[in-house]
């Protein structure tokens, strides 16, 4: 990328790390956030605020995006202010030696593919590259650049990204055209759910045959069952702390937009309905984690 201005929309659980290691890269980073007041530390550490989306092409010529689903994605770009109309308006990129490379839209949220070459094609229409870049890793991994990073767009927009994504993430992964980055991960979102739901099933079956989650936790820790995420939910299960790292409303959204996909095996179909039950029953502004209380049939 030939310029470090960057354009950065969506300051929730993963965009404020993520927006602190570009900082700390030498990025220069002008934000917005449909809340603004969410970006007060940032402000405070340097960062400036933007009145709107559009806003952000009269200083930055790469824009990421990281919100929570389609709807904030389509009301970012095609809403009043939008991404979309200060495309038509020029900008930076149009006008300064950073324009020599382009004006490149990254979204890094977790959204259908159809909704990625949607907001592509639209883009492209006004001389903007997309990528859709989507993470795997929560909140922990974003704090230490360790992300990974699945991608879909054109290879040379890719490649020029790739010092962007090296500040955020451990490994990128170039799959293909538009939407390829998404069906990544919305597999590997599969396997989370799996992940989580399998944890709770195991320490529930054992419960009711007198075995302490205590104990339980700790055997699955020591075995060749254990795992990043399942180290990191035993706490949370442990202390029934489901404050959210990863919010359940965003693998409820995952496990449906992998079924957009055509997602139907027997697992794939029995994670969809059991956390789309969690959501129903109040658990969304929880940790995935709290799919264990939802199975022990807790109130959220
Ligand atoms: P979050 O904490 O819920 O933050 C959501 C962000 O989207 C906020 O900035 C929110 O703005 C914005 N937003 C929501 N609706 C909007 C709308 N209609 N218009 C404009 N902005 C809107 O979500 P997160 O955990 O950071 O996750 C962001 C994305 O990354 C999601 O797609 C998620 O599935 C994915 N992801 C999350 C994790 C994780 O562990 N958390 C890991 C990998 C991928 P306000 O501040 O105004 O509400």
């Amino acid at each position: 990328m030939a310029s470090k201005k960057m354009g950065w929309i969506g300051l929730g659980n993963m965009g404020v790390p993520m927006v602190k290691n570009l900082l700390q890269a030498g990025f220069e980073v002008t934000v917005f956030n449909r809340t603004a007041a969410k970006a007060a530390p940032l402000v405070e550490a340097g960062v400036r605020l933007a009145a709107s989306p559009a806003a952000l092409w009269e200083v930055a010529d790469t824009i990421i995006t990281m919100v929570a689903d389609d709807a904030a994605l389509q009301q970012i770009h095609q809403g009043k202010d939008g991404l979309l109309a200060g495309a038509s308006a020029g900008g930076f990129g149009a006008q300064g030696p950073a324009g020599e490379d382009g004006r490149t839209v990254i979204d890094m949220s977790t959204v259908s593919p159809g909704t990625s070459r949607e907001l592509a094609a639209k883009l492209a229409a006004k001389g903007v590259d997309y990528l859709d870049a989507p993470v795997a890793g929560s909140v922990k991994p974003a704090e230490l650049g360790q992300l990974v990073i699945m991608v879909g767009g054109k290879k040379e927009v890719y490649e020029k990204a790739v010092p962007i994504f090296e500040k955020l993430g451990k490994a990128q992964f170039h799959l293909g055209e538009q939407g390829s980055g998404n069906n990544a991960k919305l597999a590997i979102n599969t396997l989370l759910a799996f992940h989580m739901q399998g944890l709770a099933e195991s320490v529930l079956f054992a419960g009711e045959h007198g075995i302490q989650p205590e104990a339980m936790l700790a055997i699955i820790g020591e075995s060749a069952l254990a795992n990043p995420i399942t180290k990191m939910k035993t706490t949370n299960i442990l202390q029934a702390n489901y404050q959210p790292a990863f919010a359940l409303k965003h693998l409820a959204k995952d496990l449906r937009l992998a079924q957009g996909q055509g997602l139907h095996t027997p697992g794939g179909e029995a994670m969809h309905d059991s956390f789309q039950q969690a959501l129903a029953q109040g658990w969304g502004d929880k940790d995935i984690s709290a799919i264990f209380p939802f199975l022990m049939g807790e109130k959220a």
